[in-house]
């Protein structure tokens, strides 16, 4: 167990606070999943690196974690305002194919990008349509006191839960996000707790309720299925900042409603800022939008996506740029460098341990997860020469247990990702620059540089004395 108190931004009082678990013996987390109707784009991942970030630790200072993160397969409109389409049920009309199979690919899809990013796996990854009778328990529950029927569904009263949208801080009726699409509303916030399908509307996903057939409003799963695997009071809830203003605060109403008290469910609100691109919002379902294989596909790991990510505080803004993600992965390899120089260093007397650098991991990750203020610490910890290596080493177990880049295993060659472009054969450009050190050692340099202009051509850029020892790379 780490010393220093673990302060962490909540945003309902929108002030730091110190954490302190319900039952320090078992910390519920639970994050808001991906809607499964396409590839997650790197800004969508950048939430799941913080929650890996904040679950990591908690875990590291002792905490055992509960993480639950859900998978939205139904109920997520084109709009967060109740109106268009199901974000699943238009993916399926697109592309003419089974939204069970939709759901299940792009979920695969998700849990392989968690991997390639090193995040660990949450305790469970909970479907929404395996919810969907304890959906409309929770409807019936809070029905009489806090909904009324449209044509088109079953409605929360906005106005029945004290402070409603206090956690988005904004005035009931007020802003864009407020405006009300669907007719008959008592107050434009009043959102759906069920949507009936329409009358010639044919859904792939649909179930019988006492308001009609049709599917659980997008809100509802969270708040059920946090309920039901992290109890009714649990620690932390996060989510990306978009879902403070809507889905959030609608989350907090239904479990007031549940539950016949003020309580929000989470003592902490934790909300991480956006990944923009200079063109504008990432967007899921717009063309073009950046996911991992883009940036495998040209020839970057994911790992350098995930120091980018830590790069920044999880609260601000991060915008991504090519350029800054290839200053990312020069760092990466610059880490890996380190880490492998220190493993080939025969042993030595240490003059010092790593304990002061442990504490200033500690600091800067209680202070608000402070990531960016511990990358200096690692670098600073590594070159630390008063400190034996395998001290460094035993250290760097620590830091990696918190920022999860993986170095206690990741290798130089690792890092060299092919470009999806690049047919490049790795045997011949072996035995070409054979042939090139044959002739350098000849001093036949005329020849030696018709193969670096061969190899040029190919897309193989060679690098003599390079700093990080790489003799080649794809240009
Ligand atoms: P979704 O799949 O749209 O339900 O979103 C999954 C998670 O990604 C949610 O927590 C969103 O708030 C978050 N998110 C969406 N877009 C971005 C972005 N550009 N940057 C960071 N997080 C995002
Ligand atoms: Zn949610």
């Amino acid at each position: 167990m780490t010393t220093a108190p673990l302060i962490l931004y909540n945003s309902l009082t929108r002030t730091p606070e110190t954490f302190a678990p319900i039952d320090p013996t078992d910390v519920r987390v639970y994050s808001c999943g991906p809607t499964v109707y396409n590839y997650a784009h790197i800004g969508n991942l950048r939430a799941y690196v913080f929650t890996d970030t904040l679950s990591r630790t908690l875990t590291w200072k002792g905490w055992p974690v509960t993480h639950i993160v859900n998978i939205t397969d139904v109920g997520h409109l084109t709009s967060d305002a109740d109106a268009g389409d199901d974000k699943m049920e238009a993916a399926a009309k697109a592309t003419g194919r089974d939204i069970w199979d939709i759901s299940r690919y792009y979920t695969k899809a998700f849990k392989q990008n968690l991997t390639d990013l090193n995040i660990h796996p949450p305790s469970l990854f909970p479907l929404a349509t395996d919810h969907i009778a304890e959906m409309i328990a929770w409807g019936k529950a809070i029905e009489v006191e806090h909904c009324y029927r449209l044509p088109d569904g079953l409605y929360f009263d906005t106005t029945t839960v004290p402070n409603y949208g206090s956690l988005a801080r904004q005035v009931a009726d007020d802003g864009e996000s407020r405006i009300d699409p669907v007719a008959g509303k008592r107050n434009p916030a009043d959102f759906a707790i069920w949507r009936n399908s329409g009358p010639d509307e044919h859904r792939q996903m649909e179930w019988d309720s006492p308001w009609g057939r049709g599917a659980p409003g997008w809100h509802l799963e969270c708040s059920v299925m946090s309920a039901k695997y992290l109890g009714p009071r649990f620690d932390i809830h996060t989510g990306g900042i978009d879902h403070r203003e809507i889905h959030h605060p609608n989350e907090i109403a239904q479990n007031q409603a549940h539950c016949g008290c003020g309580d929000t469910g989470a003592t902490f609100w934790m909300h991480n800022n956006f990944l923009v691109e200079r063109t504008g919002k990432m967007s899921k379902s717009g063309g073009g939008s950046i996911i991992l294989q883009t940036l495998t596909d040209r020839g970057f790991h994911p790992l350098a996506y995930r120091l980018m990510c830590l790069q920044a505080h999880y609260r601000s803004e991060m915008e991504f740029s090519w350029d800054g993600l290839a200053a990312a992965t020069t760092r990466l390899k610059r880490l890996v460098q380190t880490v492998t120089a220190l493993r080939d260093r025969p042993p030595a007397p240490p003059a010092a341990d790593a304990s002061s650098y442990r504490e200033q991991l500690d600091a800067a990750m209680s202070d608000d997860l402070n990531t960016s203020r511990s990358l200096p610490v690692l670098d600073a910890m590594l070159a630390d020469k008063r400190i034996a290596p395998a001290d460094r080493i035993a250290a760097l177990v620590d830091f990696d247990a918190v920022l999860g880049l993986d170095l206690t295993t990741l290798h130089r060659e690792d890092l060299r990702v092919r470009p999806a472009t690049a047919t490049i054969d790795e045997a011949m450009v072996a035995a070409r620059l054979a042939e090139r050190r044959e002739a350098r050692a000849a001093r036949d340099f005329p020849r030696s540089d018709a193969i670096r202009d061969d190899l040029a051509g190919v897309g193989v850029e060679v690098m003599d004395g390079d700093p990080l020892g790489w003799d080649w790379r794809i240009s």
